[in-house]
C-alpha cells in the first residue's frame, strides 16, 4: 500500500457525515494514502449563531462518539477541536494540516452558504501550503447544479426536477462503499497539538468524550433518539419491513408509518445512498412503478435532493430572503404573544397543540404536523414564516437548512415551489382527515384525555384547556387578502 499511494499522509475532515460505512471522504483517503486520520471541528459559536439547537448537537456529538469508537476499532486516529466561529477553521486547519505534516485534506462538501464559504476558505488556505483539498459528493445523492432544465438552469418546480432526476440518474446503482479496514496500529500520530486560538487538538481515545455537551438520558439516547451508524443500520432494516405500505400510512401522525431516519441522514450517521440502494434494491432497481409504498418513499429522498439543490442554485434562500420577492411585502402580524402559545402549544386548537408538543418532547414532528403546523402560524395567525424556521431549527433533532427553509417557504407561499397562497390548511379537517380517532392527539395533550368522539378536534369549553387562539375561516380571509394585496 505505501508504495503504491498518491498520497503519504491523508486527514479526513467529517462534520455532518458521522459515519464509516459509505462515507464518500472517508473511502477516498483509504483508497489513496498510506496513512490517515480524522478530524472533528466543533464551532459552537456558529452554530448557535445558525440556530442549530440543543437537540440537533446533544445528536451529533452522541453520533461522534459512536463513531469514535469505529474508527478506534479500526485504529484510525480522530482529532478533535473546538474553535468558536466558522471564520476560525482555515488557519486553524492550516496550522494543523503542517504540524501533522498532511498532504491531501479530504472532506464531504456541504452547501448552505456560510458552510460553502468556509470550505473555500480553507482550500484557499491550504492553497498557499500547496495542500490539495477534495470537497466529494455525497451528503446528495447528484451533485446539487447537476439536474438542470434543457437550458442548464436550475428547476423551480419539483415535479419536473423529479422527471429530470430519474431519467438523468435513474440508472445508476448507488452502491454502497465499504467501511475502511483496519489499519496496521503502528502508524505514528501525536497524542495532542497547540492550536493557537483553541484548545488542544486532541487525538480521542474512546471515552474522551463523554460529558462533551453531550445531552444524552440513562439509556444514551437523546430525546429518544439511539444516536449512530448502528441504529442507523437498524432503523432502515427495520423500515424496510413495512415500506411497501408507506404510501398509505405515512399522513397518519399516530402511526409508525414513516422511516424516522431524518435525524441520521442530516448527523450522517446513515447516507442517502444507503437509503436508495435498499429502496431500490426491494423495487428491482426501479424509481417509479414496482411498489407504491418504495416509489413513494424514494419521492421523498428526491424532495431532499430538491431542496439542497435550490439552496445552492439560489443563495439568497441562506440569506433568510424569501424565494418570491414580493413576498417581502406580506404585513406580517408581528403577534408575539399568539407565537408564544404556538409555540408552547397552547393555541387551544388541539391538532396544532399536539404536533408541537410532539416536537417540543421528541426533537421529531410528523412531516404531514409540520405543514398543519407551518400553515398555521404563516396564515392563520399571519406570523413571519422566519419565526417558524428559526424555532424549528431550534428545536428539532433532525433540524436541516435545506429541507426546513423548503418546508417553511413552501406553507407560506413564499417559496419556489410554494402551495398557492389562497391554499390554506384548515387544522380542523385535517385533523379529523389525519387524526381521525385522535389517539394522536390525546398521546401529547393529557388535558383532553376523556374528550370522545369528534369533539376531540375542536373541544368544548374546558376548565385546562384554552378555546381556540382564532378563527380559522376568518383568519383564512385576512391571509388571502394580506397575500392578494401583494399582486
Ligand atoms: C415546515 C417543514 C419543516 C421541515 N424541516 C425539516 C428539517 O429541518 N429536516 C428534515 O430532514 N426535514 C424537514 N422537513 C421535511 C419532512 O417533514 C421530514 O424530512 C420528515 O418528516 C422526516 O421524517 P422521516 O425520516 O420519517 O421521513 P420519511 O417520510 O421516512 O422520508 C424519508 C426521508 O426523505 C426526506 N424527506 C421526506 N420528506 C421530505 C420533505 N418534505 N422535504 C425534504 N426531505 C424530505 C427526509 O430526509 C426523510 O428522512 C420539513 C417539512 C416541513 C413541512
Amino acid at each position: 500500500m505505501r508504495g503504491k499511494a498518491a498520497f503519504r499522509r491523508g486527514l479526513v475532515w467529517l462534520r455532518n457525515d458521522l459515519r464509516v460505512h459509505d462515507n464518500t471522504a472517508l473511502h477516498r483517503a483509504a483508497a489513496s494514502c498510506a496513512e490517515f486520520a480524522v478530524i472533528f471541528i466543533a464551532c459552537p459559536k456558529t452554530w448557535q449563531d445558525q440556530d442549530e439547537g440543543e437537540p440537533l448537537v446533544a445528536f451529533r456529538m452522541a453520533c461522534l462518539r459512536e463513531l469514535q469508537e469505529s474508527l478506534a476499532q479500526r485504529n484510525i486516529p480522530l482529532y478533535f477541536l473546538e474553535l468558536g466561529e466558522f471564520g476560525q477553521v482555515p488557519a486553524a486547519m492550516r496550522q494543523v494540516v503542517e504540524k501533522l505534516g498532511v498532504d491531501v485534506l479530504f472532506a464531504n462538501a456541504e452547501y448552505p452558504l456560510n458552510e460553502q464559504r468556509r470550505d473555500g476558505a480553507v482550500r484557499d488556505a491550504l492553497k498557499e501550503i500547496e495542500v490539495p483539498v477534495e470537497y466529494c459528493t455525497d451528503r446528495t445523492l447528484v451533485p446539487p447544479g447537476s439536474v438542470t432544465t434543457a437550458s442548464g438552469e436550475a428547476y423551480k418546480v419539483f415535479t419536473p426536477f423529479k422527471r429530470a432526476f430519474i431519467s438523468q440518474f435513474g440508472g445508476d446503482s448507488y452502491q454502497p462503499l465499504p467501511a475502511p479496514r483496519k489499519r496496521s496500529g503502528d502508524e505514528e500520530w501525536p497524542a495532542w497539538l497547540e492550536v493557537e486560538g483553541s484548545h488542544n487538538l486532541v487525538q480521542t481515545i474512546p471515552g474522551r468524550l463523554r460529558g462533551y455537551k453531550l445531552d444524552v438520558d440513562k439509556r444514551g439516547t437523546v430525546l429518544g433518539w439511539q444516536p449512530g451508524e448502528k441504529a442507523a443500520a437498524r432503523r432502515l432494516k427495520a423500515f424496510s419491513g413495512i415500506i411497501d405500505g408507506y404510501e398509505d400510512e405515512r399522513d397518519y401522525p399516530a402511526i409508525d408509518g414513516t422511516s424516522r431516519l431524518s435525524p441520521y441522514l442530516n448527523s450522517g450517521a446513515i447516507s442517502v445512498r444507503q437509503c436508495a440502494h435498499m429502496a431500490l434494491d426491494y423495487n428491482n432497481d426501479r424509481w417509479s412503478g414496482g411498489s407504491d409504498g418504495i416509489a413513494c418513499w424514494l419521492g421523498e429522498l428526491i424532495w431532499r435532493e430538491f431542496y439542497t439543490h435550490l439552496v445552492v442554485a439560489y443563495p439568497r434562500l441562506c440569506r433568510h430572503q424569501p424565494f418570491k420577492p414580493e413576498t417581502e411585502g406580506v404585513a406580517w402580524s408581528g403577534d408575539e404573544l399568539a407565537f408564544r402559545r404556538w409555540s408552547l402549544g397552547e393555541t387551544g386548537v388541539p391538532i396544532v397543540d399536539a404536533a408541537m408538543r410532539q416536537l417540543e418532547q421528541t426533537g421529531w414532528m410528523h412531516n404531514r404536523l409540520r405543514m398543519v403546523v407551518a400553515s398555521f402560524l404563516t396564515k392563520n395567525l399571519l406570523i413571519d414564516w422566519r419565526q417558524g424556521e428559526r424555532y424549528f431549527m431550534n428545536k428539532l433533532v433532525d433540524a436541516d437548512f435545506a429541507s426546513n427553509n423548503g418546508g417553511w417557504q413552501w406553507a407560506a407561499s413564499t417559496g419556489t415551489d410554494a402551495a398557492p397562497y389562497f391554499r390554506v390548511f384548515n387544522p380542523y379537517s385535517q385533523s379529523k382527515k389525519f387524526d381521525r380517532d385522535g389517539d394522536f392527539i390525546r398521546r401529547y395533550v393529557p388535558e383532553l384525555q376523556s374528550v370522545r368522539g369528534d369533539e376531540i378536534h375542536c373541544p368544548p369549553r374546558m376548565s385546562d384547556y384554552p378555546p381556540p387562539i382564532c378563527d380559522v375561516k376568518e383568519t383564512r380571509k385576512r391571509a388571502i387578502e394580506a397575500f392578494a394585496d401583494l399582486k
